[in-house]
C-alpha cells in the first residue's frame, strides 16, 4: 500500500553502524532505523542468538511457559523500577496495554469511570486506533472515524494545564520524557518530577512511553533516570530487540496485579525468539561501563553538533535532545527533509523529526571515529543548503 514516502535506497547488507546499498554505496547509519538498531547492524552476539534459538524453536504461544522471556523479565525488573513486565510486538501495543492497565487499576479500585489520561501536545504514541487517539494529531486522526475517547491534550510542560485538566475521571498522565518524533523535545526534568508530585497528590498513575527514549538512548538505560523520579507503568519497544521486534510494558505491583489470566493478551508477544532478542541486546546493555560510553560518546555528539550550530548559524537554530537522542533545531529559511536529503548526498542517514528539527540518533556502539565522520558530513551538507538560506 502507498503508506510510506520511502527514499530511493535499497540495503543489502550492514556491520555496526554502516549499510551498504546492492549497488554498493556505503552509508554511515545515524538514524539506526527510527532510534531502533540499538547494537548497529549484524552485531556479532545479537545474531549468534537468534540464529541459535531460531533453530531451537522460534513459537510456542503464551499457553506454555517461555524461559527466555522469564529470563528477560527478571532481567528488566532487576534493573528498572519494575515489578512485573508484559511483552509484545511493538511500541503502540505496548502503549495499549499501558493504558489497558492504568484504566484496569482505577477499575480494581471502585472507580471505573477514571479512564481518561492527559497526554501532551506534539505526542506521538503510535497508529492503533487508540494511540492515534493519545497523539492527539488531527493529519494522522483525519479519516479514521471519531476518536477513541479519554485522551485529551495540553501543553508539553505547562504544570498549570495540567492541573487544570485534572479531573473526576482522570486516571492518570501519559508522556514521552523527550518527545521523539514530536521534534525531540525534552520534559523539563522539574516538569517530570512535579508530574510525579501531582499524581501522588491525586492518585493518578504516572505513565511513561520510553519507546524511543529507553534502552540506553539518553545515557542511561531510561530516560526518566535523569530526573530520578519513577512511574507506575511503563511502555518500552524499538531498541529493546535490537530490530528484533519486540515490546513491553513495565510496571509496578499495584498495577501489574490486576491484569489476571484473560484480562489482556497476544499470540506473538514473549516469544523464544523475540525475548532471546532482547536478551541478547541486555547482555550489552547492561555490560559494565557499556551506558557510560554511551555517555561518553555522546557528550562527544553533543560537542559536534553545537560546534555545526555555531558555523552555521544561519541554518541551525540548536541542538536539543538527550544522549544518543538528539534533534538538530532548524531555522525556517532551511527544510529538514531537505537537510536529510543533502545528508544522504554526503553519506549519512537521519530521520526527520517534527517542529523542522532533524534527528540524529545513531547505534550505542558507536565509535568517536564514527562520530567525527557524521558531524564532517553534516557539516559538507549544512554548507551546500546555506545559500538557499540566504
Ligand atoms: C515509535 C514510537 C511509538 C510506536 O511504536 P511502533 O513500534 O511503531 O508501534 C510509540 N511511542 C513512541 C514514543 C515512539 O517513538
Amino acid at each position: 500500500m502507498p503508506t510510506y514516502n520511502r527514499a530511493d535506497l535499497a540495503f543489502e547488507r550492514g556491520e555496526g553502524a554502516w549499510l551498504w546499498t546492492e549497488d554498493g554505496r556505503r552509508f554511515l547509519d545515524f538514524g539506526a532505523g527510527i532510534a531502533t538498531t540499538s547494537l548497529g547492524h549484524a552485531h556479532p552476539h545479537l545474531t549468534q542468538v537468534i540464529a541459535e534459538q531460531a533453530g531451537r524453536v522460534m513459537h510456542v504461544s503464551n499457553l506454555y511457559r517461555v524461559p527466555q522471556a522469564e529470563r528477560l523479565a527478571a532481567r528488566h525488573v532487576a534493573a528498572s523500577f519494575a515489578d512485573s513486565v508484559f511483552f509484545c510486538n511493538s511500541g503502540a501495543e505496548a502503549n495499549e496495554g499501558m493504558v489497558k492497565a492504568v484504566r484496569k487499576y482505577h477499575a480494581e479500585n471502585g472507580h471505573p469511570e477514571r479512564f481518561h489520561m492527559i497526554c501532551f501536545e506534539g505526542a506521538f504514541h503510535g497508529r492503533t486506533l487508540a494511540m492515534l487517539s493519545a497523539t492527539g494529531n488531527e493529519k494522522y486522526l483525519a479519516g479514521f472515524g471519531p476518536p477513541v475517547e479519554g485522551f485529551s491534550h495540553v501543553p508539553f510542560g505547562n504544570m498549570n494545564a495540567v492541573r487544570d485538566a485534572i479531573g473526576p475521571a482522570t486516571a492518570g498522565i501519559m508522556i514521552e520524557p523527550i518527545q521523539g518524533e514530536g521534534g525531540v523535545r525534552p520534559a523539563d526534568l522539574r516538569f517530570l518530577k512535579e508530574l510525579r508530585a501531582v499524581c501522588d497528590e491525586y492518585g493518578l498513575l504516572l505513565a511513561l512511553d520510553e519507546v524511543q527514549t529507553g534502552m540506553g538512548r539518553s545515557g542511561k538505560l531510561w530516560a526518566h533516570q535523569w530526573a530520578g523520579i519513577e512511574p507506575d507503568v511503563m511502555s518500552s519497544a524499538k531498541g529493546i530487540g535490537g530490530g528484533f521486534p519486540l515490546g513491553a510494558v513495565l510496571a509496578k505491583e499495584h498495577v501489574a496485579k490486576h491484569l489476571k489470566p484473560g484480562t489482556h493478551g497476544t499470540t506473538y508477544g514473549g516469544g523464544p525468539l523475540a525475548c532471546a532478542a532482547g536478551n541478547a541486546v541486555l547482555d550489552v546493555v547492561l555490560a559494565p561501563g557499556f551506558l557510560d560510553g554511551v555517555d561518553r560518546v555522546a557528550r562527544n555528539l553533543w560537542r559536534g553538533l553545537l560546534g555545526l550550530a555555531d558555523r552555521h548559524a544561519s541554518v541551525v537554530e540548536g541542538v536539543q535532545g538527550a544522549g544518543l537522542l538528539v534533534g538538530l533545531k532548524l531555522k525556517s529559511a532551511v527544510a529538514n527533509a531537505d537537510l536529510q536529503a543533502a545528508a544522504v548526498k554526503e553519506g549519512l542517514l537521519t530521520v526527520a523529526a517534527g517542529m523542522n528539527v532533524l534527528r540524529v540518533a545513531p547505534p550505542l556502539i558507536i565509535t568517536d571515529a564514527e562520530v567525527a565522520e557524521a558531524i564532517a558530513c553534516l557539516d559538507r551538507a549544512l554548507a551546500a543548503l546555506t545559500p538557499k538560506a540566504a
